[in-house]
């Protein structure tokens, strides 16, 4: 297949969206970013890549970031994890509080924020210095030694994040997070500030491509059934409220971040990681959705 050509028919086809949505700018340090840049990166089992526009522009990954701290989290904790947090689509928006009031501090899965909030509180509990070890572990699997937070966006967050702590004070309020919420917050809004190009994004998604091999960093070890897991929760909550349209355009298990970043994979076969900053009202990124829609329906390789 000459995916090289299928990429670039590929952004011909998306350039009629271009303009349509906005940055996101409820963190302010990210409405700096540009608007209209495009990357995209693909990479075979066989490391061969294909890529295309910025693929090489770090941006800010953010709720993508939930994907690593779920692998680290799950091969700590093991089936433990589950009693805190559920596996279910919220059909709620990434930052809903209701919800979690609703079911008594139990995120519904954990991919919204108020599930990831209890994964940064699981690394707290359970590692030295979790802020080294998550960004070491992401630069070993991107295999980018210069990946890193990026302090202002974080600073940034954490200064006008007062959803986020209402989130967090309401599971502290139900025992569901075990550490300072000041220090979850902290962790979990450095996690999302991370900075990634879509050839590191695509590399590191590799391990959960690679569904046929068990894959291990250090202290975490991802068994098959744990890769298989987490592309479940990928394909089913990966977009929000959205989750049943990203399924239902693109087929693939993915996930999104605010940055205007997806990231997804196709079992034992790719990964492809696309940017594009402008949102839809759901917090997803117009072109990058378009893109994938495209280019599972011109390959014919969607998991369906
Ligand atoms: N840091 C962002 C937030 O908590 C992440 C949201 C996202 O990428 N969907 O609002």
């Amino acid at each position: 297949m000459d995916y090289q050509a299928i990429l670039e028919n590929i952004y011909r086809e998306i350039l009629p969206y271009a303009g349509e949505g906005k940055q996101a700018d409820y963190i302010p340090a990210l409405a700096e970013v540009e608007p209209d840049r495009f990357g995209i990166s693909l990479r075979l089992m066989d490391g061969s890549t294909f890529e295309l526009g910025d693929a090489h522009t770090r941006f800010s990954i953010q709720s993508i970031s939930k994907v690593f701290a779920l692998t680290i989290a799950i091969s700590l904790e093991g089936e433990a994890i589950w009693k805190r947090m559920g596996k279910e689509p919220s059909g709620s928006s990434f930052n809903s509080l209701v919800q979690l009031e609703y079911e008594n501090g139990i995120p519904r899965n954990p991919f919204i924020n108020a599930g990831a909030l209890v994964l940064a509180d699981i690394m707290i509990s359970r590692l030295q210095n979790p802020e080294q070890f998550f960004i070491d572990y992401i630069r070993k699997i991107s295999d980018s030694p210069t990946v890193d937070y990026n302090r202002r966006v974080a600073e940034s967050e954490l200064s006008t994040g007062y959803l986020n702590a209402a989130i967090a004070n309401l599971l502290k309020y139900h025992r569901n997070i075990d550490n300072g919420i000041d220090e979850v917050l902290r962790l979990y809004t450095l996690m999302c500030s991370v900075e990634m190009s879509c050839a590191e994004l695509s590399k590191a998604f590799m391990c959960f491509a690679r569904s046929n091999e068990e894959f291990r960093h250090g202290e975490v070890t991802l068994t098959k059934s744990n890769v298989k897991r987490i592309n479940a929760i990928m394909q089913t909550c990966g977009f929000y409220d959205e989750a049943g349209e990203f399924s239902f355009l693109v087929g693939l298990p993915g996930k999104s971040g605010v940055g205007g970043g997806i990231a997804a994979i196709y079992p034992s076969l790719y990964s492809i990681a696309v940017w594009s900053p402008r949102l839809n009202s759901k917090g997803n990124s117009i072109m990058g959705m378009k893109a994938l829609e495209l280019f599972t329906t011109e390959t014919s390789e969607s998991i369906f």
